[in-house]
């Protein structure tokens, strides 16, 4: 009998993995990764630094130990080439693998900088444990800290480097942080928070490009403004992995299209986590991949099971002003009503008959969120 094949070690495989030995103890799983296979949640990344946590501290498990816990056969620096689905097998660097089930969990790579320059090549991403491990030595020693984009990645890093004691610049295109999550009001206190502590805000700005200096980076924005930096962090984005995918002839959209039984258009293919778009939304944070994990077990195991998300706030892990977000879903239409205290803000987003669809909490009024979440409307 040919194994249960996962491909990809992140959150998403390892839960799925978890997940498939909570029901079944003998079915043959294999889990194929191109990294080395350790255990450890991405989330800590961008909050490590302050606490002065090396990559080998992050790691809860090596793949070794993750293999013979759930027993599974675990290949690490083995990268899928491609996916044969009619023949269903996987081709990776070192052979042929045959299965009987495929799940595809690829995560979702960092967007290009497109920065012109000398220093292009030095400009930094951290979107896994080694990314970290570069990052930390990179940075050792150095001052000056230049990230660019205040996305949720953008502000957590911002936050962790400054606590960290770091002088931080952060270029930002939009008008206020988060502002595709937040309303004016909540982004602009947020900054405010991080400010007080140092770090400088470039927003409506962009990194045109990046030259390398006697003694680290010229960062030139695209008014002609420039930042002297040590190292430069690009967090503007993530897409999800779809290449190998499309190359086998799977739908594709921002992410591996499925439906809510996580099914791909190709038989017994199926995507989770970061690379999937499931029901046309790609959902690249933790609860909703627990949520896929432990619908495809079931299904997998023999109990077809949909995906049923329950409302999923997140939080931004800046500890100078959190913040918790439960967006509205896309096209929803309705209005945000904000209210500021000197504390935090609430800003709920209900529609004409005051029902609530969504809403920006920050600093205490972050405590309101569960109760909240309760009283969004499905
Ligand atoms: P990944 O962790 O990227 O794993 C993908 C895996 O696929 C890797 O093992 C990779 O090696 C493997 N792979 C890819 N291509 C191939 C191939 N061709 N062959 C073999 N293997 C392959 N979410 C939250 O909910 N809360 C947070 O606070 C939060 N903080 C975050 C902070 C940072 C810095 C980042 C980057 C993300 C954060 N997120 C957060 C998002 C969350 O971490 C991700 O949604 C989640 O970790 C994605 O897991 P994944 O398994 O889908 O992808």
């Amino acid at each position: 009998m040919h194994p249960i094949v996962i491909v990809g070690s992140g959150l998403a495989g390892y839960t799925l993995l978890k997940e498939i030995r909570k029901r079944d103890t003998e079915t043959p799983v294999t889990l194929v990764t191109a990294d080395g296979g350790v255990f450890y949640s991405k989330p800590n990344l961008s909050n490590a630094l302050a606490t002065g946590r090396t990559a080998a501290a992050l790691a809860s498990a090596s793949s070794e130990k993750m293999a013979a816990d759930q027993n599974a056969t675990v290949l690490t620096h083995t990268r899928v080439t491609a996916i044969d689905t009619q023949g269903q097998r996987i081709r990776t660097e070192t052979g042929e693998i045959e299965y009987s089930q495929l799940v595809l969990a690829l995560g979702a790579d960092p967007f290009p900088h497109g920065l012109s320059g000398s220093g292009a090549a030095g400009v930094l991403a951290v979107n896994d444990l080694a990314d970290y491990a570069a990052f930390r030595s990179a940075i050792d020693g150095k001052k000056r800290i230049t990230v660019l984009g205040g996305g949720l990645i953008g502000c957590e890093f911002a936050n962790d480097l400054v606590h960290a004691g770091f002088a931080v610049d952060v270029v930002h295109l939009g008008a206020w942080l988060l502002e595709r999550l937040l309303p004016v009001e909540a982004g602009q206190r947020l900054a405010d928070s991080l400010a007080v502590l140092g770090v400088n805000w470039h927003f409506g700005r962009t990194g045109k490009s990046v030259e390398r200096t006697a003694d680290g980076y010229r960062i030139e924005l695209d008014n002609g403004e420039t930042i002297a930096a040590d190292a430069v962090l690009s967090a503007i984005g993530l897409r999800p992995r779809t290449q190998l995918a499309q190359a086998a002839g799977i739908p594709v959209g921002r992410g591996i299209q499925t439906n809510g039984l996580l099914e791909t258009g190709a038989a017994n293919v199926y995507a989770m986590g970061d690379c999937a778009e499931v029901e046309g939304l790609n959902l690249p944070y933790v609860q909703p991949l627990m949520v896929q994990a432990r619908a495809l077990a079931a299904t997998l195991t023999g109990a077809p099971t949909p995906v049923v998300y329950p409302p999923m706030p997140v939080m931004v892990k800046t500890p100078a002003h959190p913040v918790a977000v439960l967006p509205p879903k896309i096209g929803a239409v309705g209005d945000w009503k904000v209210e500021c205290s000197d504390t935090g803000i609430c800003a709920l987003h209900v529609d004409e008959a005051g029902r609530l669809q969504g809403f920006a909490l920050t600093g205490s009024e972050t405590a309101r969120r569960n109760t909240l979440a309760k009283e969004v409307v499905a």
